[in-house]
């Protein structure tokens, strides 16, 4: 017999490993304490690595975490809730910080900086597409050589490679009535389209996103006007003034193709039916927020990342803000979530009032709305744009500093962990095609 037939877990009495643990729930509530107070840009990403060894210790011990210590010594001030957060997402995310080795580093000369432009873009034939003023490049990353250019004669303001890659969709500035071009690849031809949201000449597309059918568009403009079209440019469904006639900044569709979010100038987060774009919820934030990102798997969460700072996570299903977290001290451009592990990347800038050396930019790896697991430095200017390779394992951040940076995102870990997910992932796609 294992156990003492009185005592059932006697053998658990270990008082060195209880007080182990007892110092490890400790040290886990004041991590939890020191998440809550420490702005995500000033945590530091290897206190948390130091709690996971601890578990990992402990496994090693032999002792499963919560079944050590019998009832009457229980600390009754550890809260057992203190873990069950409302700001997590399913994530698996990663021990300790990464070595990371930087692939490359390329010069993108005049790369637009605004807020309201979306000029870069990673394509699933792994190619980088970046509109550089009046020229459009395409980069083949394997080869690292220069495979295209189009010359667009007006400064392009979004750009986005359908799913296939066969298509290129963009639009420029100054064009008659929010005009819309689409050059194919092969046949190098361009069908355009002017007015697919009906505004007056003055008016230009600031975003375009395929859906994930990859037979429909959803498209944007300054005017605050949204439409969901064909791949031939047929309109399906519009919505005028969908953000006050204020320009609509990112658009993004959900995994599930069910949904699609959009922010723009107005402060509004629009959650949106697709494809006849009804208006489901609506998230008013004092501030715009350039950076929406939607959960790989849970399809109804949507993080959102606002210039003053904010990250928020929503329920879109219920239509509810399950939590949010604020640091006035940073702005946050972009943010997204890696496909394979859940973890959200957000970029970043700070400045400390009153002391202008102080100014940075972070690329922040978050497994929770308030918890840094990991940091990517480099960039000395705002990050803009953060794009994916299309196997999700290389980040791509590209800013003001006009220059890219291309990250191995696991440092030395090994796809395979992802497996699982991957697979849930594809099904829920299927599911909706059919
Ligand atoms: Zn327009």
């Amino acid at each position: 017999m294992n156990s003492d037939r009185f005592i059932l877990n006697r053998k658990q009495l270990d008082v060195d490993t209880a007080n182990f643990w007892i110092k490890h729930e400790t040290m886990k509530e004041n991590m939890e304490k020191y998440m809550r107070n420490t702005p995500l840009v000033k945590q530091d990403i290897n206190r948390f690595s130091q709690i996971q060894r601890n578990e990992f210790l402990g496994r090693i011990l032999g002792v499963k975490e919560g079944r050590k210590i019998l009832p009457f010594i229980i600390n009754n001030s550890i809260n057992a809730n203190i873990y069950k957060n409302t700001n997590s997402w399913p994530v698996i995310a990663r021990t300790k910080p990464v070595y990371k080795p930087q692939l490359a580093v390329l010069d993108l000369p005049n790369i637009r900086n605004d807020i309201c432009c979306n000029v870069l873009h990673w394509s699933s034939n792994d190619h980088i597409i970046a509109a550089l003023g009046k020229i459009i490049y395409m980069w083949h990353v394997p080869s690292a050589t220069m495979s295209k250019s189009i010359n667009c004669f007006r400064d392009v303001i979004s750009l986005r490679m359908d799913m296939d890659s066969t298509a290129l969709a963009f639009s420029c500035d100054e064009t008659y009535g929010c005009e819309i071009k689409i050059w194919n690849l092969f046949t190098s031809k361009i069908i355009e389209k002017r007015g697919p949201l009906g505004c007056s000449h003055s008016c230009y597309i600031t975003c375009i996103e395929y859906h994930c059918s990859n037979k429909f568009m959803i498209i944007g403009c300054k005017k605050g006007n949204m439409a969901v079209t064909t791949t031939e440019l047929e309109r399906i469904s519009h919505v005028r003034y969908a953000h006050n006639l204020l320009d609509i900044i990112k658009i993004k569709c959900s995994p599930n193709g069910k949904y699609v979010a959009s922010s723009g100038y107005d402060g509004y987060v629009n959650i949106w039916s697709f494809p006849h774009l009804e208006l489901l919820h609506s998230f008013y934030q004092p501030f715009c927020s350039r950076g929406i990102s939607w959960h790989p798997w849970e399809s109804s969460y949507l993080c959102i990342g606002t210039t003053n700072g904010t990250l928020s996570l929503i329920n879109t299903a219920l239509g509810k803000c399950l939590d949010k977290v604020t640091d006035e001290a940073s702005i946050i451009y972009d943010i997204t979530f890696n496909k394979l592990s859940g973890e959200l990347v957000t970029s970043q800038c700070f400045c400390e009032s009153g002391d202008p050396g102080s100014y940075g930019s972070q690329i922040n790896v978050l497994s929770r709305l308030n918890r840094v697991v990991d940091r990517f430095e480099g960039h000395n200017r705002r990050v803009l744009f953060l794009e994916w390779s299309p196997d999700n394992t290389i980040l791509a951040s590209a800013g003001s500093d006009e220059t890219i940076h291309l990250w191995k995102f696991f440092g030395a870990m090994k796809k395979n962990k992802f497996k699982k997910n991957i697979i849930a992932d594809c099904f829920n796609l299927e599911k909706f095609i059919r």
